[in-house]
């Protein structure tokens, strides 16, 4: 497969040339050339086949042949090794659980599969890859334990001291390994400031060899086809229309939706369900893309202003909005919409939904008020909610409880290196290494 820009000024690329890269050269994102469409038969083997054989035979053509079909094999088997859970609430309202991987939220299949994918991409070079991330919370422990043990790389996690929560700074605080975190004296712009400064030091770039896992690197959109995939194959058989309910933010997840209708699977619709950060269904209504400054909410994983993932989007749907309309509609949800979701969940089904799925579950229930035709709705749940354990107490009265393994870091020692918000200190640490 060869990708191309949506800016449609760069040269088409390899897999490997757009995931080292991460942005193409004229500021665009990534996208294959062509998705192909599989066979109604294909298809219907995908719910038959052990979930390993779909999500290895779904991505192959997008790897091919940058990756040989035996180190692909081995990257899907280690990146997806935990399960995908289809929770019925009712006949018409499914909950498709994404957050049962090691740091308990999807961006696990994401970052696992990119990051030996990378590892596989930088093998036999001398210098190691140095990946960096600014992260405010979660971001960072995705990225740390996709990465962990990954030959060849090392990653460098820059955070704001004293401002995260003490559950999210030791999930990657205690790794150790090829695992480093700087402490950074000062707020979360700050570190993102570091990173940007370090990625135009032509001097650095020299010397090291610097790359990126946010989230418009094409390696972290393809596995997300997967669980699309898992849905289809443990709901019934879809005599009724499916919808699809994603909560989001950067609109990566709801990006790799739309991949995965294009191989085949059957979609009526897919809802963007956003917090008050509404810039996609506020573009739905009016027509206008206009990204502002983030506010923030209780679902703070989508408190994004500028959607990184929307040119992808609307390049998928032939760059107009008549064909964005029919294929995705838009529902805002408030905190306070957010909370009485999360206690009607609780006592209609004594379902416990983290806020982030709380505000998908309004989507889909928006969607099916304004629309009579019979529909079935699936809504994907992104996090598990222990890790919004306050909202969840708010909301229905007892906070959830910790998962041992999330559990266990709180007792492990913090390894974490102070580092001040200068950036020769950052970058003599960096060149040090
Ligand atoms: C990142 C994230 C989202 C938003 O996903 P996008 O792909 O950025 O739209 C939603 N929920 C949770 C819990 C997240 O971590």
């Amino acid at each position: 497969m060869r990708y191309r820009s949506t800016g449609r000024k760069a040269a088409l690329t390899s897999l490997r040339g757009a995931v080292l890269r991460g942005l193409a050269p004229d500021g665009g994102l990534y996208l294959p050339v062509e998705i192909a469409r599989r066979s109604p038969e294909e298809l219907e083997e995908f719910r038959r086949l052990p979930f390993t054989e779909v999500c290895f035979r779904v991505v192959r053509p997008f790897a091919t042949p940058d990756v040989p079909e035996e180190v692909l094999w081995q990257i899907v088997a280690e990146a997806i090794n935990f399960p995908v859970k289809l929770v019925s609430l009712s006949p018409g309202l499914h909950i498709l659980e994404l957050f049962h991987g090691p740091t308990l939220a999807f961006k696990d299949f994401g970052a696992r599969f990119m990051a030996r994918l990378m590892g596989y991409f930088v093998r036999g070079e001398t210098r190691p890859l140095t990946v960096l991330v600014a992260t405010s919370g979660d971001t960072g422990s995705a990225v740390a334990h996709g990465f962990l043990g990954v030959p060849g790389i090392r990653v460098v996690i820059l955070y704001p001291s004293k401002r995260i929560s003490e559950a999210q700074e030791k999930q990657f605080t205690t790794l150790g390994e090829n695992i480093t975190a700087l402490e950074v004296a000062g707020s979360f712009d700050d570190c993102q400031r570091l990173v940007k400064q370090a990625f135009s030091d032509m001097e650095l770039n020299k010397r090291t060899f610097l790359t990126s896992a946010n989230s418009i690197n094409i390696g972290r959109l393809l596995p997300q086809m997967f669980y699309h995939l898992a849905a289809y194959r443990q709901l019934p058989v879809a005599s009724v229309p499916l919808v699809v309910s994603v909560p989001s933010g950067n609109f990566g997840n709801l990006t790799a939706g739309l991949f995965a209708k294009r191989i085949g699977l059957p979609v009526a619709m897919y809802v963007a369900s956003t917090n008050a950060n509404d810039v996609v269904p506020e573009y739905l209504r009016s027509g206008e893309f206009r990204p502002r400054p983030a506010t923030q909410t209780f679902s703070n994983a989508m408190d994004v202003g500028n959607p990184n993932n929307f040119p992808r989007l609307l390049d998928l749907c032939r760059g107009r909005i008549e064909y964005v309309k029919r294929e995705i509609w838009g529902h805002a949800a408030s905190d306070d919409e957010t909370l009485e979701e999360m206690k009607s969940l609780h006592e209609r089904f004594g379902y416990i939904a983290d806020p982030h799925t709380a505000v998908g579950v309004l989507g889909w229930e928006a969607y099916k008020r304004e629309h009579s035709d019979p529909a079935q709705g699936l809504v994907l749940a992104t996090a598990h909610p222990a890790k919004f354990a306050d909202v969840v107490e708010r909301a229905i009265g007892t906070a959830p409880q910790l998962p041992d393994r999330l559990a266990a870091y709180l007792k492990l020692e913090k390894l974490s290196r102070p580092m001040s918000s200068d950036y020769d200190d950052f970058k003599q640490f960096l060149l040090a290494q």
